[in-house]
């Protein structure tokens, strides 16, 4: 079975920086067809594809986890702060947009309390190396939930 609109993919893959640093690996479930489950140049680049077939793509920052937004990094002042919030943790707040957006705790520095909504990958060029280990049509309630149940998929 070929990798087509509507169809459930299986990838064992592995994340680097462009110079070969690892930063992730494992395995993934993904709903083929624009349903925004993973990077479109993946999906571009194994669009007609079947199992067996691997490949290694260079991402810009963009075509990964997007730029490095400096009007996601805030400071606030500690009073503001939730208790029990600790540096690594995520908080929820109002992004510039008026959206909700969570923040990661970045430092508390005396009265401040540092905060960055951007994705801890973002501004960093990736290579993405994988394998299709897995594909077939995807259920009906998958395409309405636009994402894949099961192994490596939502579980819910
Ligand atoms: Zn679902």
């Amino acid at each position: 079975m070929n990798i087509t609109q509507d169809t459930a993919v299986t990838l064992s893959y592995q994340v680097t920086s462009p110079q070969g640093k690892p930063v992730d690996k494992g395995d993934l479930s993904y709903l083929h067809g624009g349903y925004e489950n993973i990077f479109p140049k993946v999906e571009a680049a194994l669009e007609g594809q079947a199992v067996g077939f691997a490949t290694t793509l260079d991402l810009s920052a963009a075509d990964a986890f997007g730029e490095h937004d400096p009007a996601l990094v805030r400071t606030i002042p500690k009073a503001e702060f939730p208790p029990g919030v600790k540096v690594g943790g995520r908080i929820q707040s109002v992004g510039s947009d008026g959206q909700p957006q969570v923040f990661n705790v970045v430092k508390i520095k005396g009265p401040e309390v540092h905060l960055d909504g951007n994705h801890p990958l973002a501004g960093q060029a990736l290579r993405f190396n994988c394998k299709v280990t897995g594909v077939r049509a995807a259920s009906a309630e998958e395409v309405t939930h636009r994402h894949v149940h099961g192994e490596h998929g939502h579980q819910h």
